[in-house]
């Protein structure tokens, strides 16, 4: 019998295998904060420290929700950088002025 057809969700699952898989990329790539461009501490714990890993993403995920899971906007980021990020759109300065005269 074969199920009845549902809406493939992802996420779950695969996407703690997509960010998993990301994580390795990254850290054997000894890939640099997408932020700041400074290298990431990939040998502690992630979210533990300021420079620790952290899986960011281009889309702020409270803005767009639907491509949470996309690897494709997966970004290695550190924790302190993603947590200034909040939710700013990508390519927005942080903790700049948005103008500057001088
Ligand atoms: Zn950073």
């Amino acid at each position: 019998m074969v199920a009845p057809s549902r809406r493939v969700r992802k996420g779950g699952r695969q996407f703690e295998k997509d960010r998993k898989a990301f994580f390795a990329k990254c850290r054997a790539a000894h890939a640099p904060c997408w932020l700041c461009g400074m290298p990431i501490d990939y040998e502690a714990p992630q979210n533990s420290t300021d420079d620790s890993y952290n899986l960011d993403h281009f889309y702020p995920v409270s803005k767009r929700p639907d491509l949470q899971h996309d690897p494709a906007g997966f970004r290695p980021s550190h924790t302190q950088c993603n947590n200034l990020r909040g939710n700013k759109d990508p390519g927005e300065p942080i903790g700049q002025l948005s103008r500057q005269w001088i």
